[in-house]
């Protein structure tokens, strides 16, 4: 109810207006509700059925907290570790991904595994991202997606950095021979504290690459990049799935 007043407020000096942006609203509220939502409409007694369990966010912030393999949910001092935890000097850790449940009666916690959260980067995913950065050693990468977790939106979603060493199964000279900003790159993640990745594998590496000169997309020619508009040949470490938009 709290938005509707919100909204009427701007308003406020014209009540004939306020009854219509009310009633606006409320059909827009109607629609939430018919979406989901909760419903606190006194003047429609019949409240369709809600399915609280699940709608996604109904439950209270404070009891739901999302956690990953290995992070830091509590002590055995404060609680008996239960499913989903594993305890190491006294900590207790989440051993998957999921919520968080502390159960105040025995004082246990656990970690139960939640399907329906938002997928959380893991080590061994498929990547897409893009290069914003390439420095001396590292190539930076902006985490876009992950293979065959959907287009939803990544919780852990950071920055992650591909190192010289995890470039390719071969010397590498220059890393900028490698990689550029604005590549797309499929990459499998290594390394999930400092977000490292790796594209050594045949179909990881750069996906699709822009001409330095004209910013054309290039073309795969027989392992060397070739724009279509300048004729500029540039080297990438390229994925074997370059161009094909296959992830
Ligand atoms: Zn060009």
């Amino acid at each position: 109810m709290t938005s509707r007043r919100k909204l009427g407020k701007s308003d406020a000096k014209e009540p004939k207006d306020i009854k219509e942006s009310e009633l606006e609203l409320e059909e827009e509220i109607e629609e939430i509700e018919e979406a989901g939502e909760e419903t606190e409409k006194p003047e429609e007694p019949e409240q369709p059925e809600q399915p609280s369990e699940e709608t996604p966010g109904e439950e209270p912030e404070e009891k739901t907290r999302a956690v990953l393999p290995g992070d830091l949910i509590g002590t055995s001092e404060e609680y008996s570790p239960r499913n989903g935890t594993y305890v190491d000097k006294g900590n207790i850790y989440a051993t998957a991904s999921g919520i968080v449940k502390i159960n105040t009666k025995d004082r246990s916690i656990s970690v139960i595994p939640v399907t329906n959260t938002p997928p959380h980067i893991q080590v061994g995913d498929i990547v897409i991202g893009q290069v914003t950065d390439v420095k001396d050693s590292v190539a930076l990468v902006e985490i876009a997606g992950i293979k065959g977790k959907g287009e939803r939106e990544i919780v852990n979603a950071d920055q992650a950095a591909i190192h010289v060493s995890n470039v390719k199964d071969a010397y590498v000279k220059e890393l900028y021979y490698e990689f550029a900003p604005f590549d797309i790159v499929k990459a499998r993640v290594i390394d999930l504290r400092n977000m490292r990745l790796t594209t050594v594998d045949k179909e990881l590496g750069v996906m699709k690459a822009y001409c330095g000169n004209c910013r054309a997309v290039l073309k795969n020619d027989n392992g060397k990049l070739k724009c279509p508009k300048c004729e500029r040949t540039e080297t990438r470490k390229i994925s074997s799935d370059y161009g094909t938009g296959i992830v």
